[in-house]
């Protein structure tokens, strides 16, 4: 085996390939731009290099810097890890040509598959089903329409250089491809420097299934079933699971032949991940693309058949022979991983960045019968900068069948307290618990479809009223109980009170707080209710058992009460004599303060384009500017119609969070 490697690549993907390599005793050594310079995975490698600035253009994606890298420290190979160079043709050229060994498939199998037309022929050649559609280039408006007449509608335009869904659009008439056509052609030409169209059949109900294979050198190949991410917002992943609800095993075998036939006929030689999109409607399936690479969910994959996919990468590019046959393999199981972006799901998803004050993940290992995983970049006190992707996590749970694994998935998201920033924890939560999701009656379209107005957190059950109201108690009793330890005052309001409101959101509830040593008596409507917890102040996880079902929610103590935050709920409670509560209830409400006037940068970021000047007239959701942050452009529009007073910023200029951009008159 190599006795050292070199991780091209930096955040969670670097740490999960460092934690492979020490397992098999293989010495790491990862490169990092001045962003990185603290990071967890400079800490965990064997050894760092330093390439050169924050932006990825100026260090990660620079081939030089790397091969310089690995020439300086005698590593043997490099894991390129994904996004950045790891389906970069040239940089695996290029390491073949210095000797050193790219833990990848070989250049020809990335080439063939780096081209959407290219490798979609050689997909139909192989004899795997592909979208109908017109398999060459589409020159201008008037030949698409054509073309899409000819397949039927509705269509896709594709940019045939298209990835991390850029350069793609859905039309349902003529008028949607003469309008769709010139913008994915201009789209297509900014983002790759390549303006080749094609134009395929959308698929109605499509679901994203994809499958994992694995190949050596020695032209043995085996595919480890399928993935479904269908749950997505931007053509971005966010939830995805192993085995994949729509497939039955007919289905399950074909799939998997079709996507290793695939692979054979370009020699592929290293983990590899073939995309489908399926029919929800009659279970059809059609080839998307090949991705030559090791894939963000590939960790569900690993808990439902045991296989270490970065060391299967490592034995295969050291020459081995494949060990594993496809009769070994089994589904064990069922698995889900969330990803956790830094993001606000309250704000369009839209990047968020910032220190993180707190991050206690679950803890890996067993919970309530299935298991939890944890793949993440980031400790407490990292930065989280606008350089990068938004993801810093990826929380993986495993049980025995899919209820299992998602029920483990909603007790160990209620165990993972983030602050500093914002993230999606809340929205992934909400959507454990949605009755569509956990029916499996799902598509790439789930989200905007079940939150077309955008996320807005969700309202409390019956029952997830009650143990935020148990805990808000507990919680209040246990501080009353040391405040009067601390003062020594036997008057102070505290331990011996029993009677209590606790006002959560804006509803009252009158209750009996009966407090003993790690266990409470609470009386809420008459019902007596025992709640057992450990709880002690500074802790952000309140766990409990109310009346024998245990439950964990997370908290915050603010200045204004405490912040619970329990699946897709986020609350604050605040717990207060029966006189203080009706004083409390006769406070006017604050007037909110009129925001339509301005346009605020709802992150930090770079201004690319200033839109308006004083005195223009904008219409209600016209554009005003871009801000960049996170490989993202954010278009931000008007939310009122009126004329622009003031222009604060302009192209070039660094935002931050709630910045005033623009005021109207
Ligand atoms: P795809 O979206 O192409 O189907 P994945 O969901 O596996 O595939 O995502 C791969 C994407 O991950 C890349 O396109 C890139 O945007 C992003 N990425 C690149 N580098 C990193 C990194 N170090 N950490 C997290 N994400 C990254
Ligand atoms: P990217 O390179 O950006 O990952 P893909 O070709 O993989 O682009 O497509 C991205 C997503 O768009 C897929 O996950 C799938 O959900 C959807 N999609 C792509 N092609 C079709 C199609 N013909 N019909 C329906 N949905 C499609
Ligand atoms: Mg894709």
């Amino acid at each position: 085996m190599f006795k050292k490697i070199l991780i091209a690549n930096r955040g969670e993907i670097a740490v999960r390939v460092i934690k492979t390599c020490k397992r098999m005793g293989v010495k790491t050594v990862v490169v990092y731009s001045d962003a990185d310079a603290a990071s967890m995975a400079v800490e965990m490698a064997d050894e760092a290099v330093h390439i050169g600035p924050p932006a990825a253009s100026e260090s990660y994606l620079v081939m030089d810097k790397i091969v310089d890298a690995v020439k300086q420290t005698g590593a043997e190979a490099v894991h390129p890890g994904f996004g950045f160079l790891s389906e970069n043709p040239e940089f695996a050229k290029r390491l073949d040509k210095e000797g050193i060994t790219f833990i990848g498939p070989n250049p020809h199998a990335i080439e063939a598959m780096g081209d959407k037309i290219s490798s979609k022929n050689l997909a139909a050649e192989a004899g795997v089903s592909t979208v109908p559609g017109h398999m060459g280039l589409i020159e201008d408006t008037k030949e698409a329409v054509k073309v899409s007449n000819d397949i039927g509608y509705p269509v896709m335009i594709k940019a045939s250089a298209g990835g991390g869904g850029k350069g793609i659009r859905v039309a349902y008439n003529d008028k949607e491809v003469e309008e769709g056509f010139p913008a994915v052609k201009a789209e297509a030409k900014s983002s790759f420097g390549d303006d080749r169209i094609f134009i395929e059949k959308f698929i109605e109900s499509p679901r994203h299934v994809e499958i994992q294979v694995m190949g050596d050198k020695h032209g043995n190949c085996v595919y480890l079933f399928e993935r479904e991410c269908s749950i997505q917002r931007r053509n971005q992943k966010v939830i995805e699971e192993a085995p994949s609800p729509l497939l039955d095993e007919a289905t399950r075998k074909k799939m998997g032949e079709q996507a290793v036939a695939l692979a054979k006929a370009v020699d592929y030689d290293s983990a590899g991940t073939v995309e489908f999109v399926a029919s929800g409607v009659d279970k059809s399936f059609y080839f998307l693309e090949m991705n030559t690479r090791l894939q963000v969910e590939h960790p569900v994959t690993e808990m439902i058949t045991g296989v270490d996919l970065v060391e299967q990468m490592l034995r295969v590019a050291y020459g081995e022979k494949l060990a594993i046959e496809q009769g070994d393999l089994k589904i064990n199981g069922w698995a889900v991983e969330s990803r956790v972006y830094a993001e606000d799901p309250y704000r369009k998803f839209l990047p968020s960045i910032g220190r993180l004050k707190r991050f206690h993940p679950p803890e890996e290992g067993a919970l309530n019968g299935g298991t939890v995983r944890m793949d993440s970049g980031v400790r407490e006190g990292d930065e989280i900068s606008m350089f990068y992707d938004p993801m810093i996590a990826k929380l993986v749970t495993h049980g025995k069948d899919r209820d299992e694994a998602l029920d483990v998935q909603a007790a160990a998201l209620d165990r993972f307290h983030i602050e500093g920033i914002q993230d999606n924890i809340p929205f992934v939560a909400a959507v454990m618990d949605e009755e569509r999701f956990r029916s499996g009656d799902i598509t790439t379209k789930y989200i905007p479809e079940q939150f077309p107005d955008g996320f807005k957190g969700t309202e409390p059950t019956d029952y997830q009223t009650l143990i935020l109201t148990a805990a808000a108690a507990y919680v209040h009793g246990v501080f009353a109980r040391r405040a009067e330890k601390i003062s020594g005052r036997m008057s102070e309001p505290g331990a011996q009170r029993k009677d209590w409101v606790v006002i959560l959101g804006d509803q009252h509830y009158d209750i009996e707080l009966e407090l003993g040593e790690g266990e409470a008596t609470i009386t809420i409507d008459k019902t007596a209710h025992t709640l057992v917890s450990n709880w002690r102040p500074g802790s952000h996880l309140f766990e409990g058992h109310l009346d024998g079902e245990p439950f964990a929610v997370k908290f915050a103590d603010k200045t204004e009460g405490y912040v619970f935050r329990h699946r897709g709920v986020s609350v604050t409670a605040l717990v207060c004599t029966p006189t203080t509560a009706t004083l409390h209830a006769r406070l006017p409400e604050k007037p909110k303060p009129d925001m339509s006037k301005l346009v605020i940068s709802p992150m930090p970021g770079l201004v690319v384009s200033m839109d308006v000047e004083v005195g223009m007239a904008v219409e209600e959701g016209e554009a005003v500017c871009i801000v960049e942050a996170m490989k993202m452009q954010n278009i931000i529009r008007a939310e009122a119609t009126g004329t622009v007073k003031s222009v604060n910023v302009g192209a070039g200029d660094s935002v931050a969070a709630d910045e005033v951009m623009v005021e109207f008159e």
